[in-house]
């Protein structure tokens, strides 16, 4: 049961009737020649790992060795345990969740890479957050993760998830994309409506370019991580609301990979345009670097 294109992956999920996360197991069982039971134990290690990172990066407030981020996951939940928030308890919570595996990233701890090291906060924060708050079960939240998986798995076959090759818009959007279609199917959406929520995530992000300071996978990477988490998260409520893209999934891919092809060097990761080149990020490398 393969598939390389979203188009390919919804005909399988209509003529068997099956979810976007059954097609997944079911080919990751005939690739890696594993057995069912051992593909779960496979992916509830990634999900321990993944709930670990989002509590250890809340744990302590101290800031990263550069001093770029650290301490911004504990600020924002004492923030929202006291006010009357704009974003409300789901936005802010994976926000938060988002934010503390960055700041894990930062200080060398273990987190996923989903799909990259640069944009490993958005999955968790997404899927574990929302999965806590409707009281959903371990069994479940792996399943989206195979959602999220296919996804990942149709960009990179595509398109491309680095930074370096296609902008933060192939990192963090991807991250968004797997985030909201995986989140379509843990609350009872079906696989055209996963497809609809990856693709509003990307189309929001199209041309979104990678300028980390100084080199650095901190600045602004941290908190793209934590507004990705919102893109997921709204673009999942427009599809489970029933508003469908226009564009077709893997034409979005498309588009994006295209984009990315036509960025700028400066604007991949070579931490020479963007926010890396402004004057303050200018003076934030030559501190950490002196
Ligand atoms: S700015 Fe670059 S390094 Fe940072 S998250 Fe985006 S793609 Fe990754």
């Amino acid at each position: 049961m393969n598939f390389t294109s979203g188009k390919e992956l919804l005909a399988i999920c209509n003529k068997k009737n099956l979810l976007i996360s059954e097609v997944m197991i079911e080919r990751e069982i005939s690739q890696f020649d594993l057995t069912k039971k051992e593909i779960f134990s496979k992916m509830d290690e990634t999900r321990t790992v993944m709930e670990e990172s989002i509590e250890n990066g809340k744990k302590d407030s101290k800031l990263s060795f550069t001093g770029l981020i650290g301490g911004e996951a504990k600020m924002l939940h004492e923030y929202y345990l006291k006010y009357n928030t704009i974003s409300g308890k789901s936005v802010l919570t994976g926000v938060i969740n988002a934010l503390s595996v960055m700041e894990e990233n930062s200080k060398m701890g273990k987190i996923v890479a989903a799909p990259t090291a640069g944009s490993s906060g958005i999955l968790p924060a997404t899927i574990i957050s929302t999965a806590k708050r409707f009281n959903i079960s371990n069994q479940k939240i792996n399943e989206a993760l195979f959602t999220a998986s296919a996804i990942g798995y149709i960009i990179t076959k595509n398109a491309t998830v680095s930074g370096a090759e296609g902008g933060c818009q192939a990192e963090t959007g991807s991250a968004s994309a797997m985030a909201a279609g995986a989140l379509v199917e843990l609350l009872g959406g079906n696989p055209t409506q996963s497809l609809s929520a990856a693709s509003f995530t990307l189309k929001n992000v199209l041309g979104l370019v990678c300028d980390p300071v100084a080199g650095l996978v901190e600045l602004p990477c941290a908190k793209r991580n934590a507004l990705g988490v919102s893109n997921a998260m709204l673009s999942a409520d427009m599809a489970l609301a029933g508003i469908e893209t226009k564009i077709p999934f893997d034409e979005v891919v498309e588009a994006m990979y295209r984009v990315g092809k036509k960025m700028h060097p400066d604007l991949k990761e070579t931490a020479e345009g963007g926010i890396a080149a402004t004057k303050t990020a200018r003076e934030f490398e030559k501190r950490i670097f002196k």
